[in-house]
């Protein structure tokens, strides 16, 4: 038995095997081969199993996200049927006795540049499928796990770290738990395992190996050890450990369905963040008010093209229907930093969180920031939708967001479509000049939400990803508490409403003080609901 210690962010107890999660990198080496039929052969046998992964990805995407969002893997079928990709791969193999795995890399990138040079955006932006298709081609051939979605079976997903579009594609009923080497505990890592309720520890450094997988393991979300090959008597303990907290989460069952309020009947919203439409029914098992943050950005990341509004659309209509006519916040893109997606093209940047992102795009690029407004406004006719811009520093950023929410507004109006009329616009107050200038950006809009994941951040200058320095994260320090004091009582000022949706907002020992702020909403975690319930039950 080996026992790893890194840092908890998700609670809870994980049994079962470890799996490393590999990434296939787009290389392959110029290897020479005799025997060209067994190559071809070898080529067509991973043809066919990339074909059955799309099959499988696709049936479990209509079930979970709707059919417009499984279409691409229709089109990555086709790619692999195309009689142009097939014979230049084989061409490779045959004529210059070269191995698949270098055919499918060199004609992967070779009709990527040919259709990134194409006039037509549409066929531009196929370039991204066809790198996507050639990957998947090329891990098969090489043995290389595509991770959880296609191991089959439930287990302990191991990585470095993991990225946002590599959480936003798991099937999450395949992760037991997460560990990773790498990560901190505002990472989106921690903040897709809280939200999943999925126990994980992250910061577990080199130790963790990819070596060391498959192994049997067992994981401990609260005191941050993963234990490889555990001992039959630590097995029991942790089983008997796991029962309990279950008991536990039994006994909140008495806080569902009842208004979230102290014993001097205070009352204070309890709101759930999600990443996609999915999480809507983590958040009504969790028993959420409403919706307090839907960060929409997992829209793009979890697939390789910009999301048309036919899609969006569908996404947030049924998020709001799941949601039943409570109140489904959703913030606009909020791209860049560490959310990246290549389609978007970012140029490089030496401070990407510093840099081009969230409305900072959306008002350069008003053509993306319109379609998802258009289609947040068409699918509002389903629920008590919100809309929210993130990292705004200035009136002037509202002001110009608003002027395209205005014009988009005048024409679904021109075209007779539908939308309610009094879709509430708020911020995220993400940065310490938008907290310090909060009095007068609350004249602007109808409600705050403050992000303290960022917030945090940007008034200590420490960087969220970096776990190098997470000593020095001291989330709880007097300036955030500060900031969070002035900015909800600059609200309340202007007769507007504020809220919480950073992590810290699920941190118990601040409940009180929030309560005490007089903070309006919480938005945390799904499953952190009913016990957040519980404690402001208990308080004066
Ligand atoms: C935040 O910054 O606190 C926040 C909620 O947004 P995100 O974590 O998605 O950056
Ligand atoms: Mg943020």
């Amino acid at each position: 038995m080996a026992i790893l210690q890194g840092k908890g962010v998700s609670g809870g107890i994980a049994i079962g095997r470890l799996e490393f999660f590999v990434r296939s990198h787009f290389a392959a080496e110029r290897r020479a081969v005799e025997d060209t039929e067994g190559e071809l052969a070898r080529f067509e046998r991973a043809r066919k199993t990339a074909e059955e992964q799309l099959d499988q990805l696709s049936a479990m995407t209509v079930g979970r996200l709707g059919k417009e969002n499984a279409e691409l893997f229709d089109v990555h079928k086709m790619m692999l049927k195309d009689e142009d990709f097939l014979e230049a791969i084989t061409g490779i193999i045959k004529d210059e006795k070269l191995c698949a795995e270098y055919a499918v890399v060199e004609t992967g990138k070779q009709f990527a540049n040919d259709f990134a040079e194409m006039d037509d955006d549409y066929m531009k932006e196929r370039a991204a499928d066809v790198l996507d298709v050639a990957g998947r081609v090329l891990s098969i051939l090489s043995g290389a796990q595509g991770g959880a979605a296609q191991s089959g079976e439930p287990v302990i997903l191991a990585a470095d770290d993991f990225s946002p579009s590599e959480t936003a594609q798991f099937d999450r009923t395949l992760v037991l738990g997460l560990a990773t080497q790498r990560g901190s505990g505002n990472s989106h890592t921690a903040i897709f395992a809280r939200t999943m309720g999925i126990p994980a520890v992250i910061g577990l450094g080199a130790a963790l190996a990819p070596g060391m997988a498959p192994a049997m393991a067992a994981l401990d979300g609260d005191t941050g050890q993963l234990y490889i090959d555990p001992a039959p008597t630590l097995l029991t303990e942790l089983k008997a450990k796991q029962a309990k907290l279950q008991v536990e989460i039994q006994a909140l069952e008495r806080f569902r369905g009842k208004p979230t309020k102290t014993k001097s009947g205070k009352t204070i919203k309890l709101f759930a963040n999600i990443g996609t439409v999915a999480d809507a029914d983590a958040a009504v098992l969790g028993d959420a008010e409403g919706i307090g943050l839907f960060r929409s950005e997992f829209l793009y990341l979890e697939r390789g093209d910009y999301p048309g509004e036919q899609v969006q659309y569908e996404a947030y209509r049924r998020t709001l229907e799941k949601m039943k006519g409570k109140q489904v916040i959703i913030r606009t893109l909020d791209i860049g930093a560490d959310k990246q997606a290549a389609y978007f093209k970012l140029p490089p940047e030496e401070n990407p969180a510093l840099g081009f992102r969230a409305i900072r795009i959306c008002l350069a690029r008003p053509e993306i920031f319109k379609t998802q407004l258009r289609a947040i406004y068409r699918a509002s006719l389903y629920g008590s939708a919100a809309i929210m811009f993130p990292m705004i520093n200035s009136v002037e950023d509202i002001r110009r967001a608003k002027t395209i929410v205005e014009e988009v507004r005048r024409d679904l109006a021109a075209e007779q479509i539908a939308f309610d009329q009094g879709v509430p616009i708020g911020i995220m107050i993400e940065t310490p000049a938008a907290a310090i200038i909060s009095d007068l950006l609350a004249r602007e809009v109808d409600f705050f939400s403050i992000g303290t994941n960022d917030l945090t951040q940007y008034t200590l200058a420490v960087d969220r990803q970096n776990e190098a320095i997470g000593e020095f994260c001291d989330t709880r320090h007097e300036a955030i508490l500060r900031l969070i004091r002035t900015t909800v009582e600059n609200a309340h000022k202007a007769g507007i409403q504020a809220g919480i949706c950073g992590s810290l907002a699920a941190d118990p020992a601040l409940t009180q003080t929030f309560v005490d702020i007089g903070v309006d909403e919480l938005s945390v975690v799904p499953s952190a609901i009913l016990r957040l319930r519980q404690s402001i039950a208990e308080m004066d």
